[in-house]
C-alpha cells in the first residue's frame, strides 16, 4: 500500500485530505508540525509528503531541506499559500517535486499525487551511478564528485543532471528539459532551464566557458556528451 504523509497544521485541511486519500486506498498519516514530520520520516518512510511550508516550529522549508539531505526518493509535493510565490520558488530548488496552491480543489491534489507516483524517479530505488569524465554522481546518496572531491550541487542540479546523463547524446529543447525536470505544469519558463544549467557547468566543467559536457546547440537546446 502506498504510504502519504500529510504535513499540515490546518485540521480543516488535513480531515479533507485524511478523508479522500484513504478513500482512494492510500495508507495515510497526518502530523501537524515539522518535527513530527521528521521523525515520521525516519520511522515509517513514505512513498510521498504532502508538506505544508506554514508550519509551527521547523518550518515547511526546512523539512524539505533536512528531508532532501536523505535522498530524493520520496516524492515531495507543497502546499502554498497563494501571496507566497517566493517561497514556492524556493522549496522547487530546494528538490519539490510539485505543487498546489491553497485553495486547491482535492481533485487536483489527487490528479497530482498520482502524476508523482508514475514518476520514475520517485519510485526507482535502484538508480545507477552516473560517472563522466571527471565526475562520479550516486542519485540516491546525493553526491557527487569530481577528481575525488566533493560537489555541492542542489537537489533540482542532482535531477537536472541525471535526466542530461540518461538523455546523453540528444539535443534537449528548454521546453523539453523544463517538461521533465521541473513538470509540465511548473511555472517557469525556458529562461529558468538556462540559469540553471550555467550553474550546474560552473560545478562540473573545468572550463566552464568551453564546456566538454553541457554543451549549448544553437537555436535548439543542448546536449549532454560523456
Ligand atoms: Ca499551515
Amino acid at each position: 500500500m502506498t504510504r502519504i504523509l500529510v504535513v499540515e497544521d490546518d485540521t480543516a485541511i488535513t480531515e479533507g485530505l485524511r478523508f479522500t486519500l484513504d478513500a482512494a486506498g492510500f495508507e495515510v498519516d497526518v502530523v501537524q508540525d515539522g518535527e513530527s514530520a521528521l521523525q515520521a520520516i525516519r520511522t515509517t518512510p513514505p512513498e510521498v509528503v504532502i508538506l505544508d511550508l506554514g508550519l509551527p516550529g521547523l518550518d515547511g522549508l526546512e523539512v524539505l531541506k533536512r528531508l532532501r539531505q536523505r535522498g530524493p526518493s520520496i516524492a515531495v509535493l507543497v502546499l502554498t499559500a497563494r501571496s507566497m510565490e517566493l517561497d514556492k520558488v524556493r522549496a522547487l530548488d530546494l528538490g519539490a517535486d510539485d505543487y498546489v496552491t491553497k485553495p486547491f480543489g482535492l481533485a487536483e491534489l489527487m490528479a497530482r499525487i498520482r502524476a508523482l507516483l508514475r514518476r520514475p524517479a520517485s519510485q526507482d530505488p535502484a538508480r545507477a551511478k552516473i560517472v563522466f569524465g571527471e565526475i562520479e554522481v550516486d542519485p540516491r546518496r546525493y553526491t557527487a564528485m569530481r577528481a575525488g572531491r566533493p560537489l555541492e550541487l542542489t537537489a533540482r542540479e542532482f535531477r537536472l543532471l541525471e535526466y542530461l546523463f540518461h538523455n546523453r547524446g540528444l539535443v534537449l529543447s528548454r521546453e523539453q528539459i523544463l517538461d521533465n525536470v521541473w513538470g509540465r505544469d511548473c511555472a517557469s519558463g525556458p529562461r529558468t532551464v538556462d540559469v540553471h544549467l550555467a550553474k550546474l557547468r560552473k560545478k562540473i566543467e573545468r572550463q566552464p566557458d568551453d564546456p566538454k559536457h553541457l554543451v549549448t546547440v544553437r537555436a535548439a537546446g543542448y546536449t549532454f556528451r560523456v
